[in-house]
This record gives C-alpha cells, structure tokens and sequence, in this order.
C-alpha cells in the first residue's frame, strides 16, 4: 500500500482536516503508522472539550466573534508554495454537475489571495493553479482515512461518514510545504448548493464555504473554537444553509497571512 509514499518517503508527513455537520458525532479517523493524525472530526456539541487547534501562542483570542474584530487563528506545520490542484467530476450531485468546479474554484482562489470579508488587502505568496480534469480519485476512503500519496492533488466526490462533510488529507516536505492535498466531498448525505436557495431549509450545505475551509486546511490552519469564534471559516462545523463562510474572516486571513510570512 502507499506505493508512491517512496517518494516523499523521508520527508512526508500527513494532515487530516475534515469539516462536519453542526450535530454530534465521533470521529471515524483511524491512526496509521506512516501518516500523523493532526486534526480530526469535533463537533458543535464538542466545544466545551475540544476547543480546537487554537492555542495561546497562535491565537489572539477576543471574547467577540465578529467576523472582522475577531483575529483568532490556529496554524499548522505546513505552508503552500505552489500547489497544483485537479478536478475529479465524478460522482458530482445532478443538482450542482454544472456549477460545482467553478464553486470550487472560486474557494480555492479565494484562500490564494486572502478574499476577505473585511477589506483586508490581498495576500500573493502563495499560487494555486487548476490544472484540470483528472480520472485520478482523491486517496481518501469512505471511512475518512488517507490512503495514499500519488503526488496529485485532486479534489472530488464520493462517500464519507455519517455527517462529514469533506475531507482532506495533506501531505508536505520537510521544509513543510504541502507537496499535494487530496479533498473528498460526500456525495451520499446531503443536498449541496453553489446558489443559495429560496426559502432555504432542511440538510443544505452550501459547497463554496465548505471548500473555502478546506482550502484553508491545505493552507495550513487548523480549527478554532465554534463558539468563541464563529463567524471565522475555520470553525470546525458548519450550519446548513449558512453561506456566511464563504469569505475569510479578520482571523482566517491573519492566519494565512502568518503562513507566509506576509
Ligand atoms: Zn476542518
């Protein structure tokens, strides 16, 4: 198994990120002794114990959780220089077939430039480029683990556990820089938007700020407190119909721009 980890072998290490539903559940992500579990599944309910990968030294936690005056972030050990990403159409909801890549695109350029909700100048560092389709699969299972590392980056569509909404897996050099980042979207479990229905209601997630949070995670941050700081992207659990996250918030950009170094 892992065929291609040879080649990174001396130096890969892997980041797990998923972002779930705002309901209870345990997380599925297995321990592997090639890969190192960095971030896994918490919950809404879970704040109280988790509070997420926020710590003192990363943070500059605000008692508010305004989008713009709240600078709470979580870094993680890797960065990315240049990440190319690819498209697995497969498997992709009827609803959304013809607007899905463009959803994700538009989240993924928003993490390469710092897109913000708060006027904050654009950020440059780092560059993403969509290199296309792909038959290639992203290598994570259906039971949320990392199952691979073939040195693409495809993000793509396929089951998950019961109210995971996407995850990744991230694997970077000892320099930490993300040498390639798989994303898998559920396809079984919910109705996804790209447009924000009328009269929204029900399970509807909306895809761009689900995608934004795991580009984030690629990015190199980790999960701040669900509460205490909710209106940023990187909390660990998402509403449904919210489209609020599409966006960064004053602490998901401090929090890119600390990656890099800006
Ligand atoms: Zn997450």
């Amino acid at each position: 198994m892992r065929r291609s980890i040879t080649t990174f072998a001396a130096t890969a290490a892997a980041a797990i990120a998923v972002i779930v539903i705002a309901q209870p559940t345990s997380s599925a992500a297995a321990a592997d002794d090639k890969l190192t579990l960095v971030a896994q599944a918490i919950t809404l309910d879970d704040v109280t114990g988790d509070s997420g990968d926020a710590s003192a030294a990363a943070a500059t936690a605000t008692a508010g959780a305004e989008a713009c005056s709240d600078t709470t972030y979580a870094l993680k050990t890797w960065k990315v220089g240049n990440l190319n990403w690819l498209y697995n159409g497969s498997g992709v909801p009827a609803n959304i077939a013809g607007t899905a890549l463009g959803t994700i695109t538009d989240s993924t350029n928003t993490v390469a430039t710092g897109a913000n909700r708060c006027g904050l100048p654009k950020l440059t560092a780092s560059t993403y480029t969509y290199g296309g389709t792909t038959t290639v699969a992203p290598q994570v299972s259906a039971t949320a683990t990392c199952t691979g590392n073939d040195g693409k980056s495809v993000t793509g569509w396929g089951a998950l556990p019961a109210k995971v909404l996407a995850y990744t897996c991230t694997y970077y050099n000892a320099k930490g820089v993300v040498v390639s980042s798989d994303t898998m979207i559920d396809n079984k479990q919910f109705p996804w938007f790209t447009t924000v229905p009328a009269n929204c209601t029900g399970q509807q997630y909306d895809l761009q700020s689900t995608i934004t949070h795991e580009r984030l995670h690629t990015a190199g941050l980790g999960h701040v407190d669900q509460a205490r700081n909710a209106a940023q992207t990187m909390v660990p659990s998402s509403s449904p119909c919210d489209t609020s996250h599409r966006l960064l918030g004053a602490g998901d950009y401090a929090g890119l721009k600390a990656l890099i170094g800006g």
